[in-house]
């Protein structure tokens, strides 16, 4: 028997009466985890729904492979989320979210943050206390750096200039490049040699862009969610964020297109 929490972040039928579901943990990254009679049973229902966080009970069995099945036994609720149910926005974004998570987080490496940074998301999402649309960068942001995606930050990859009035950040390798390396050419042109494309990867960053975007990526975990944004700086992140997923993850998401229709 094994004794975990864990975060649900998505929910399937499976056979007559059981459902599995993903539940992301701190120990093991998301596990799969069938639920017999699932689909019925009120005594399992409340904590194996989605975005649901609880202690879980669970049974294991080893395969003729050696691949680990678990099986739900019993729940102890620990937070439920419920307002993020309530408000259809809310949920989408949710279930944004979740499809993110399924996508990055295969492994258990860095687990615990990326559960904690879910649970803070949820968290504020579900009071209200912050903008969604400021919920929604951050997480993009940050989770691309919990799961390798961190952008290298520091300075220009050429000179190593820290800040510049104007910085460009190739979305595809996350190099930043400096105004005067990009006059140059060397920089953003090298890069545009490979691939003629690739200056559509190109973000650009201006002091409070550059600030942000650093914030989030290396501010340490108690402070993430403890900034403001005006109006218009809010929607240029949000932009960048969402092609930096796009560019670093490879692949857009039906379940943001649905949230934006909201
Ligand atoms: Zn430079």
């Amino acid at each position: 028997m094994l004794t975990i929490k864990g975060l649900v972040i998505s929910e399937r039928d499976s056979g007559e009466t059981g459902k599995a579901v993903t539940i992301l943990t701190a120990e093991l990254g998301c596990i799969s985890v069938y639920v017999r009679g699932g689909r019925k049973s009120k005594k399992s229902v409340s904590s194996t729904q989605l975005f649901c966080y609880a202690e879980f009970s669970l049974e294991e069995k080893r395969d003729a492979k050696n691949v680990t099945h678990y099986y739900y036994n019993s729940s102890e609720p620990i937070r439920m989320f419920y307002e993020i149910r309530l408000d259809a926005k809310k949920l989408a974004l949710a279930c944004y979210f979740s499809d993110l998570l399924r996508y990055a987080c295969e492994s258990a490496e860095n687990a615990e943050e990326i559960l904690r940074l879910t649970l803070n998301t949820l968290h504020f999402l579900d009071k209200g206390e912050r903008d969604v649309e400021l919920l929604r960068a951050i997480f993009e942001l940050r989770l691309a750096c919990e799961t390798g995606y961190r952008p290298d930050l520091i300075g220009c990859h050429i000179c190593y200039k820290a800040e510049d009035e104007l910085m460009y950040l190739n979305m595809r390798t996350g190099q930043l490049t400096c105004s005067a390396c990009a006059e140059t050419g060397e920089g953003i042109t090298s890069v545009q040699t490979e691939n003629p494309d690739d200056d559509r990867f190109t973000a650009e960053l201006d002091a409070t862009m550059l600030y942000t975007v650093r914030f989030i990526a290396l501010v340490e975990f108690d402070r993430l969610f403890s900034f403001r944004l005006s109006e218009r700086y809010l929607v240029r992140l949000n932009t960048f964020c969402e092609n930096y997923i796009r560019y670093q993850f490879g692949k857009r998401f039906d379940t943001l297109r649905f949230y934006k229709l909201l």
